[in-house]
């Protein structure tokens, strides 16, 4: 196989020349068919753990010798090296409860979740496909190796990867897997946080997240219900043309794949079914909807033990979609000072999609948002400042002017407030002399 990396081709042929089978399977054979780059390597071989821990030596690294797993450390990359095995029967849906190494690569390939990712190919290019993972993926199709009950009921988690698969691959699920996901998404409470955390989230950076979401709500419901509240939620606002879960699935069609943008977008009107208020003639209003949203991701996102930095940013952005930071450059650098440029470009891309999600009659603000991209890019590029690191004056100077503990960050914030409004230039002796004023102010 031509397009086999070198550090693969090495493991690959160290273990023949031992004299053992050894296969790249699983999403890397996938991925290659597909023309995509695979994010990792795995190797399966007939070679039993101890054998490959001699074979490799101090470049083995017994990441998981209990399942058979050493990972390779070759040329500066890792491929993980995996022992044929079959699993024994399964626990709590989760894992089971022992795996015994078997000398068949069917066997090894036949405990694997969907065909697609059930193929083996070795360096020569040669296929192994008992499940015609290749016709499936031929066919745009994601399909369970076996019966779809039982493989959902020995490891839950195959529910979720189901539907990270369709969105990230846009696959079709073929009808008796989707009906398995459907049937046994219950079976998902029972899988740690983590595992759900990392599948959903590539789930949501997907081509076809938006399309897997629509046809799966009620999967992302069995950790997130706040999901539910929002599917067929009718707003009665002239601004909508679809319902809350339509809308923002629209929203997430017009959003690039970055992380923290996706999970902003599907979560920004999670606050607006428990706002929603009817008033005298009949039209829907959610006031406050961008707080209460906030508040609702923050939970959502403990839920699933995001990290701290991830889940502020995201809350931040859902409390902020809503605000009208469209009015002249002074608004736009007061966004800029809080959330920072990385942050207000997404901030204007939610923006961007949330109203291309609206009614058409409403697509004439896109003109607005485009012009604060621009005005952003003009601030950039005059370098204009918003940030202490940008300010004429540091903590060094108020030091010097005799300020202590606390005053100088609070003072030196206050500096940048007044340049940030426009109140004072950001030149050095100017804002010394400020500093001074305010020291004395607060004695
Ligand atoms: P990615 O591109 O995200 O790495 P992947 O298909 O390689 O996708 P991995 O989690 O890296 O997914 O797993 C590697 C392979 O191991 C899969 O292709 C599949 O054959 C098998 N596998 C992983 N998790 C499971 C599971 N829960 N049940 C059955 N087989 C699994
Ligand atoms: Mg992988």
């Amino acid at each position: 196989m031509e397009n086999l990396p070198e550090f693969v081709r090495d493991v690959l042929e160290r273990l023949e020349a031992a004299g053992y089978e050894a296969w790249c399977v699983g999403g890397c054979v996938r991925d290659s068919l597909l023309g995509r780059t695979p994010l990792d390597w795995d190797v399966t071989t007939a070679a039993l753990p101890d054998a490959l821990l001699e074979l490799f030596g101090k470049q083995a690294v017994p990441t998981g010798l209990e399942h058979g797993t050493v990972t390779v450390l070759t040329k500066g990359n890792r491929v993980e090296v995996t022992t044929y095995r079959v699993d024994g029967a399964y626990r709590d849906h989760r894992r089971p409860v022992c795996v015994t190494f078997t000398p068949s690569l069917e066997e090894d390939l036949g405990r694997r979740d969907f065909t697609v990712n059930a193929m083996a190919m070795d360096l020569r290019g040669t296929f192994c496909d008992p499940f015609h993972g290749k016709e499936d993926l031929r066919r745009g199709l994601l399909r369970c190796v076996g019966e779809p009950d039982r493989r959902f009921a020995e490891d839950a988690l195959r529910i979720l990867r189901g539907v990270r698969f369709s969105a990230t691959l846009g696959f079709a699920v073929e009808d008796a897997t989707a009906a398995g996901i459907h049937k046994n998404r219950e079976l998902l409470r029972g899988i740690a946080a983590e595992r759900v955390q990392t599948e959903f989230l590539k789930l949501l950076t997907g081509e076809k997240a938006a399309q897997a979401l629509r046809e799966f709500p009620d999967v992302a419901g069995v950790f997130w219900p706040e999901v539910l509240a929002m599917v067929g939620f009718d707003q009665r606002n002239r601004h909508h043309c679809y319902d809350v879960w339509e809308h923002t699935l629209h929203a997430l069609e017009e959003a690039a794949p970055d992380l923290v943008l996706r999970c902003a977008v599907l979560l920004h009107d999670v606050g607006k079914p428990p706002t929603f208020l009817l008033d005298a003639e009949g039209h829907g209003h959610f006031r406050g909807h961008q707080a209460v949203g906030g508040e609702m991701a923050d939970g959502m996102l403990r839920r699933l033990k995001c990290s701290n930095d991830f889940r502020q940013t995201v809350v931040r952005l859902v409390e902020w979609h809503d605000r009208n930071i469209f009015q002249g450059e002074k608004s736009l650098r007061r966004a800029l000072r809080v959330l920072g440029e990385r942050d207000l470009r997404r901030l204007l891309a939610i923006k961007r999609a949330d109203n291309l999600a609206q009614a058409p009659a409403f697509h004439g603000r896109q003109k607005e948002i485009e012009l604060a991209e621009k005005t952003l890019e003009e601030l950039l590029t005059e370098d204009a400042c918003f940030s202490l690191k940008q300010l004429a004056v540091h903590g060094k100077d108020l030091l010097e002017l005799g300020l202590k503990g606390p005053a100088v960050g609070r003072t030196l914030n206050a500096l940048l407030d007044r340049v940030v409004e426009g109140d004072a230039p950001n030149e050095r002796t100017c804002l010394l002399e400020l500093a001074r004023l305010m020291a004395q102010e607060g004695q």
